[in-house]
């Protein structure tokens, strides 16, 4: 009985890990690397999770064809994909959910400027970020503007070596007095937040020698996107257009141990839930669910987001079944609210609680609530549902520890956990620890990644 141990310890991945294993967690990290290089917004990760699937045999979930490996897209910037189980859909089914979008700087509606000789694209930051930390980098912009017609015009500018980027000025030292001296969350304005495009002006008319270069410069850009993509000032009213990090994520400290890159917050997630559904097998117990929405770091508002009815009408057309009888087998079910989780940084230890934050390294973190002051507005997960899952990653060797969101009374944050829960789905907080969450490059752990996608696994698989 004195022999047994009482006390818990969280594990370092690299202690746990067999040298396979070592190995295995540096592979998918990089297919992971290749993922958030490419994919920097919602709907290119759609395009891409959609044609990996169709590559293993997935179709459009459709009236007339029945098929037990089947997705469906929510107009074009949330997914969801299904593998029928050998059980019924009314005996519950397993959800991970995680979200596709991330912090930007989105265009405006009419966002193009032309001062002292200079053309500049006006933002509307995206999602929650330290607006300082957005300036003086090179920035590439992705998105789609959709014509009147409905044409729609798909656009990538300044991710390939030889294409230009675009970039957010700021001050230099020596004039920035008056800016040193204010708040952080004020120094940078969100007004300024303004991309630089363009220098070169259309020639002057002739006869009119005396002509200033006002709105010179934005007629040559209204010009060459006009010959490049057809599109018209107008046009950009219609469109979704953001500014990301340019450039491929990358490998960071000298073991190559972590992973520094745009957009991780949740994109880890989306890419670690999608390779556990796929190699969860095409033959589970229960009907497994993988779904990506968008808009949760704007609150989970809008059509595509975890808020939308979305879930429930695939999980009904999916089984053919009704309202009620979906809601039947969702009391049944079991969801994780795939999301990130803040790691502890040793830089920043005031700012958490020493025993109960997550450490980079220590496995994947199991977040039994979010929230803020006083455990406001999150969505906690029961001591049973807590309990299921520590058997389970126990049969399934997986390596996790205990996560909470920062210091009590600090400031706090909400995931989509609240939404499913709503739809009385026993839901827990599953994900890595990030460094540096939300600015433009953020730090992840490679065995934290690959401990993520075993416990997804291990979900999956039951
Ligand atoms: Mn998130
Ligand atoms: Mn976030």
């Amino acid at each position: 009985m004195a022999k047994e141990k009482l006390t818990y310890e969280r594990k370092l991945v690299w202690d746990v890990f067999s040298d396979a294993e070592k190995g295995a967690a540096f592979d998918f990290a990089s297919g992971y690397r290749r993922f958030i290089s490419e994919v920097k917004t919602e709907k290119e990760a759609v395009v891409w999770v959609r044609k990996e699937a169709e590559k293993k045999g997935f179709s459009e979930l459709s009236e007339s064809r029945k098929s037990k490996k089947v997705y469906l897209a929510n107009r074009s910037s949330a997914l969801a994909l299904a593998i029928t189980g050998k059980r019924p859909i009314r005996d519950g089914v397993r959800i991970i959910i995680s979200h596709i979008d991330a912090p930007r700087l989105d265009l405006k509606p009419q966002p193009l400027i032309d001062e002292e000789g200079l053309s500049f694209l006006k933002t509307h930051y995206y999602g929650g970020i330290k607006k300082y930390q957005w300036v003086t980098k090179p920035l590439s912009l992705h998105g789609v503007v959709v014509l009147k017609s409905g044409v729609k015009k798909e656009i990538v500018i300044g991710e390939k070596e030889n294409e230009p980027v675009l970039t957010v000025t700021d001050l230099l030292p020596h004039l920035a007095k008056d800016q040193m001296e204010k708040k952080m969350s004020e120094a940078v304005d969100g007004e300024s937040l303004n991309l630089l495009i363009a220098s070169l002006p259309v020639p002057k008319k002739k006869g009119k020698e005396g002509e200033s270069a006002k709105n010179r410069v934005k007629e040559a850009v209204l010009r060459l996107l006009y010959q490049t993509y057809g599109i018209k000032e107008e046009d950009l009213i219609s469109a979704e257009l953001a500014a990301v990090p340019a450039g491929p994520a990358r490998e960071l400290g000298l073991d190559r141990s972590l992973i520094l890159g745009y957009g991780q917050d949740d994109r880890i997630c989306a890419y670690a839930s999608f390779q556990a559904f796929l190699e969860a097998g095409d033959k589970p117990e229960y009907t497994s669910v993988c779904l990506m929405v968008d808009k949760e770091e704007i609150g989970s508002e809008g059509i595509s987001s975890a808020q939308s009815g979305f879930l429930s009408l695939f999980l009904c057309q999916l089984a053919g079944i009704t309202e009620t009888e979906l809601a039947r087998s969702l009391v049944k079910s079991y969801a994780i609210s795939a999301d990130v989780n803040a790691g502890l940084d040793p830089s920043y230890r005031e700012v958490t609680e020493a025993q109960n934050a997550p450490r980079l390294g220590y496995g994947t973190v199991v977040t039994k609530y979010t929230g803020h002051g006083g455990k406001f507005g999150s969505s906690e997960a029961g001591a049973e549902y807590v309990a299921y899952l520590r058997r389970l990653f126990e049969k399934h060797r997986v390596i996790w520890q205990t996560g909470e969101l920062g210091k009590i009374d600090k400031g706090g944050g909400g995931t989509v956990a609240k939404y499913l829960a709503r739809q009385n789905i026993e839901t827990i907080d599953i994900g890595p620890a990030l460094l540096s969450m939300h600015s433009p490059y953020e730090v992840s752990h490679k065995g934290d990644l690959y401990c993520t996608y075993r416990a997804f696994l291990a979900f999956y698989k039951g």
